[in-house]
């Protein structure tokens, strides 16, 4: 039996409380695209950027609810080179990353998520492929595309996919995303995702 386990279970049985730390809860890292000068994607007044952040803090809220940790590569308006979101996740030791962004198309009548990873890799694609299966679920219409080129996708110990949610330029996807109860939605989806690929 491992010491740290024979700890909680003395700290259980002296009634101490047990460090949140002590309990290894599988850790996810949300990484909301953009940031500082680059807003990317605008709508009217909606920025891709400042709706993502406030849809990662959501997402965020569901996965601590669902007994994981969290860290966020950033927790307000600053840009973030890939490398680094990328590098987080590995040096956290995650065991999924999930790049969350939202997009534009010319025709308006186009809907939808889009999911990217690298092929190659088992473990992202098996995320990827649960993660499509749950926004299917949503009613979206979902895209999943190889990447392999993409160097911010390819970890050798991070499951890693990135995501964009829906169309800001689609009427009917905009309003779901400017709902905060839907932020919360796509969190329980992602949930759902990890658990169906295999993780925590
Ligand atoms: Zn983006």
């Amino acid at each position: 039996m491992a010491a740290s386990r024979l700890l909680l279970i003395a700290a259980t049985l002296l009634g101490a409380v047990v460090p949140l730390g002590a309990q290894e809860r599988p850790l996810v890292v949300l990484d909301p695209g953009h940031g500082g000068d680059q807003p990317n994607v605008v709508v009217g007044d909606v920025h891709e950027k400042d709706l993502i952040l406030r849809v990662a803090f959501a997402v965020g809220a569901e996965f601590v609810a669902a007994g994981y940790d969290v860290h966020f590569t950033r927790t307000r308006d600053v840009g973030v080179e890939w490398a680094d979101r990328r590098g987080q996740a590995e040096e956290a030791g995650a065991i999924a990353l999930f790049m969350l962004h939202a997009m534009r198309a010319d025709d308006p009548a186009v809907s939808g998520a889009e999911i990217y990873h690298d092929a190659t890799n088992g473990p992202s694609t098996a995320l990827s492929n649960a993660l499509a299966d749950q926004l299917r679920a949503l009613g979206s219409r979902v895209l999943v595309e190889d990447r392999p080129d993409w160097p911010f996708l390819k970890s050798t110990t991070v499951p890693t996919t990135m995501v964009e949610l829906a169309h800001l330029t689609n009427a009917e996807d905009l309003e779901r995303m400017l709902d905060p109860a839907y932020h919360h939605v796509l969190g329980r989806a992602m949930v759902a995702a990890v658990e169906a690929a295999g993780g925590g």
